[in-house]
């Protein structure tokens, strides 16, 4: 007897043969808390200029904690994880940056639910209903100066690269690259959003440390698909 063997979808949720799980999500918050560490100073002398000097250390502490916090939680599904960092950047980055990034990340992580595996798409579906999270938060929309101008263009960058027939692993590298340019393009923008708004002008002409910390878990995510670490 000839059995004709259906193949599944590869975003269907619980898919084990989905090429990521939970390490590249783990990889993923390590190297991004390293980033953010690494970036500190510059995250902070970025916000001095248009806010309130405190950017990078809201983001270290918040990232810190979530490692560790990560290292204490047993095994758990992405999408679980995901949440539960969410959570810590919330409760422990404080300012804007905090309940926005907390807020992406809560919804990412629902949005891939309890599967074990996710692939490209899952994960292009949970950035997009990160970048809801943080619009529906902060109303935010592209070229407002913040969060949102890094990323918007990463998440069209990775689905230029899925949709050319490119893996998550590219796309992702391709994403990180948008990012970087974009939180660059945010130099010359008037900020619109946040505390860098009540300077008006003022805000023109530095680039906005939102866009850049957005631009930094981007090449993180990048590097945590492509095994590193
Ligand atoms: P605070 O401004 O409360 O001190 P942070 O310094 O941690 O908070 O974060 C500032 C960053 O938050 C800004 O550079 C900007 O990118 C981002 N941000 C502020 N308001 C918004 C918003 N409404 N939507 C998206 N991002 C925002
Ligand atoms: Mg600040």
């Amino acid at each position: 007897m000839v059995t004709t063997v259906t193949e599944r979808p590869m975003h269907e949720p619980g898919d084990g043969r989905a090429p990521y799980g939970e390490a590249e999500i783990r990889r993923w918050v390590r190297g991004s808390a390293d980033e953010i560490s690494a970036n500190r100073d510059f995250l902070t002398q970025l916000d001095a200029a248009i806010g309130d000097a405190d950017h990078g250390i809201n983001m270290d502490r918040g990232f810190s904690a979530a490692v560790t916090d990560l290292d204490a939680s047993a095994d758990l599904p992405p999408g679980e994880l995901l949440i539960r960092v969410g959570g810590t950047l919330i409760y422990r980055v404080g300012g804007a940056a905090g309940p926005l990034f907390g807020t992406c990340l809560r919804r990412a992580g629902e949005s891939l639910g309890d599967a074990e595996r996710f692939d490209g798409e899952d994960l292009l579906q949970a950035m997009r209903a990160g970048l809801d999270g943080i619009q529906g938060l902060g109303a935010a929309v592209e070229g407002d100066k913040t969060i949102v101008d890094a990323y918007v263009p990463a998440v069209s960058a990775f689905e230029r690269q899925l949709r050319a027939g490119g893996d998550a692993t590219s796309a992702a590298r391709r994403a990180a690259d948008a990012a970087r340019d974009a939180a660059r393009e945010t130099v010359p923008l008037q900020a619109r959003k946040g505390r860098a708004s009540y300077l008006g002008p003022r805000s023109v002409g530095h680039q906005d440390p939102g866009a850049t910390s957005t631009a930094l878990l981007f090449a993180a995510l990048a590097r945590a698909l492509d095994g590193d670490r």
